[in-house]
């Protein structure tokens, strides 16, 4: 895959920016100038202005922008001495900072570090100069003037070279694309991910809740949430059951010297909190569950015959996060790993591989994310960084790709993308709105086995080393349902929703039927709710439909005649009247068939 900024698209949106500077220039000729670099999905140009913008502002410096791209200007490169730099740029203050960085070398155009010396250069369209090393197009016709925005997202404040005690600008973000239909699935997909919202949702549907008296970055679960991921957790539980997991449970804090045998103290002390003293020893807060599953299989003698040992846990880790990223339920500060570690034979590598991504596979598309690839990341050949000898590193590298291969998965190699202790498979999932999370990550290790002196007896009689896998599907569970929050918008699939089934009496008379139904669906199991509440009917269906409550069971004088109830789909589908057992049999089917489907099973 050719390098974003190495594609037209780059090259499109970091002209959008000069022309966007040029545009707003024109409209406050004393204005400032800062940076203005292309980014993921748009661009942005930092600005001083001599007043804050209005809505009608961004209109108009986007109505100019297009007629400056309709008129085809030519963008221009010119290399510069620091002093004709000087004098081009010697009404913008910032440019001029930036030219002494680029003087003194070991900075680029933005302020930011750079390997080597710089040539100065610019870049001219029409009046407007910038300073820069490009890469632009050839020409402004090349960007679609029907294919940019700048009015999609508010402009935001940004301080002048990120630092808080230096002057706060004005950033103007614009977007561009090659073709109108592109900006207009783009724009669609913002205002999904903005109703999706897994924060806003998570509070609509009573999931859970981030209080700052409890700590920032440690939701709390409420029923509803706990609901949803002991579902998912059960779930888990079954499929590993059935390929042959053993359960393990281990305490949230552990004596450092165990990290320091594992080696996680204090290489990856940055990312832990600070030890804790307990009479004269001192614990971590647990930040990776292996270390103890080390010692689960250092406990006892073990055997060829016993491996592969595959002991799994959702154990709770706690990492330090600077308090700036936390958000949400996709960075935390204590979270569940669906954890498990396989201590296997070098000869089970291959089959527990496969047994494994067979696992993440399943449980995936279980839950509606088929669209998913596999990255396998290899050792460097020029580094010496890794621990074990080459051999095992080349054997475990071709069995991850022979899984893969066996498999059908659509899979990519990248050398130099494994850890130092061993090679792996990272499961890229992209949701509904075509956005990529890497899940389901699985990892080689011959490193713990080795710090830890792990042993196995071989057939030969003689003690052998065991290779350990890590994996976790979900990775952290509270990030796995912020993702899954988004994905199914909320309504999720009736296997997992918190509430299936929304009993709704039409009048008080029959309230006493409904709850007939109610004790039947909730003796199979089924998670319902009876509406005994003096709302119109009307309203009681609004809320459970606002609730993504998938069914609703409705039941007035003649569904009691006939025995039967009136379903509704949270959709909006009204199915009419349905035999109760009928009903009732449907919903079995859906629901143990873990359906994604909500009528037809
Ligand atoms: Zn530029
Ligand atoms: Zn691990």
């Amino acid at each position: 895959m050719p390098r974003y900024e190495d594609s037209q698209l780059y090259r499109i949106r970091h002209s959008a920016a000069h022309v966007m500077a040029q545009a707003v220039l024109e409209a406050f000729p004393t204005a400032q100038i800062a940076i203005g670099p292309p980014i993921e999905d748009g661009f942005y140009y930092d600005f001083d202005l001599p007043r804050p913008l209005e809505p009608e502002d961004l209109q108009a410096i986007e109505a100019r922008m297009r007629a400056i791209i309709r008129e085809g200007h030519p963008f221009n490169r010119k290399v510069v001495s620091a002093a004709e730099a000087r004098q081009i740029f010697a009404d913008q203050k910032y440019k001029i900072e930036l030219i002494d960085g680029l003087e003194k070398g070991g900075r680029d155009e933005y302020g930011n570090p750079i390997d080597g010396p710089v040539t100065i250069t610019t870049f001219q369209q029409d009046t407007f100069e910038d300073l820069c090393r490009g890469p632009h197009v050839a020409n402004t016709r090349e960007i679609n003037p029907d294919a940019i925005s700048i009015t999609f997202r508010e402009p935001a404040g940004a301080y002048w070279r990120g630092d808080e005690n230096r002057e706060m600008l004005t950033r103007i973000y614009g977007t561009a694309w090659e073709t109108a239909e592109q900006l207009e699935e783009y724009l669609h997909l913002l205002e999904e991910a903005k109703r999706r919202d897994h924060r806003v949702l998570g509070q609509k549907l009573n999931l859970f809740v981030i209080d700052t008296l409890v700590g920032k970055g440690l939701p709390l679960w409420k029923p509803n949430g706990a609901i949803l991921r002991e579902t998912l957790t059960d779930f888990m539980r079954e499929a590993q059951r059935n390929a042959g997991y053993l359960p393990v449970v281990t305490p949230h804090i552990g004596n450092l010297n165990l990290y320091r045998t594992s080696g996680h103290y204090p290489y990856y002390k940055d990312s832990q909190y600070n030890p804790i003293q307990v009479e004269d020893e001192e614990f971590l807060l647990k930040p990776m569950n292996c270390p103890h599953h080390c010692m689960i299989y250092k406990s006892e003698m073990r055997s060829y015959r016993d491996l592969p040992l595959r002991l799994a846990e959702f154990g709770t880790v706690y990492r330090y996060e600077k308090s700036g990223e936390l958000s949400g339920l996709t960075r935390v500060r204590g979270f569940t790993q669906d954890d498990a570690h396989l201590y296997v034979t070098p000869e089970q590598l291959l089959s527990e591989f496969i047994g494994v991504a067979d696992l993440i596979k399943y449980v995936f598309s279980t839950l509606g994310m088929s669209d998913f690839r596999a990255r396998v990341g290899t050792r460097d050949p020029e580094s010496d960084k890794y621990v074990g000898d080459p051999a095992s590193w080349e054997k475990a590298t071709a069995a991850i790709i022979e899984a893969c291969e066996q498999m059908g998965l659509d899979y990519t190699v990248e050398a130099g993308e494994a850890a130092f202790y061993g090679p792996k498979l990272d499961f890229i999932v992209r949701d509904v709105l075509k956005r990529e999370w890497q899940l389901g990550t699985v990892q080689v290790d011959y490193n713990l086995p080795e710090r830890f002196e792990l042993e196995y007896i071989g057939a030969d009689g003689e003690a052998h080393r065991p290779i350990m896998i890590h994996r976790a599907p979900f990775g952290s569970l509270e990030r796995f349902i912020g993702i899954l929050i988004e994905h199914f918008a909320g309504a999720f699939p009736a296997w997992l929703s918190p509430v299936q089934v929304a009993l709704i009496p039409i009048a008080d008379r029959h309230l006493e039927y409904v709850r007939g139904i109610a004790a039947r669906l909730k003796a199979k199991g089924f998670r319902v709710e009876v509406d005994d509440s003096n709302n119109r009917m009307g309203n009681k269906i609004r809320i459970a439909q606002e609730q993504k409550i998938p069914y609703m069971l409705i039941a007035g004088d003649r569904d009691i005649e006939a025995g039967q109830v009136s379903v509704r789909l949270r959709s909006g589908e009204d199915l009419g009247g349905i035999p109760v057992d009928e009903v009732i049999a449907r919903l079995e089917q859906i629901v143990s068939s873990r359906s994604l489907e909500l009528w037809s099973a």
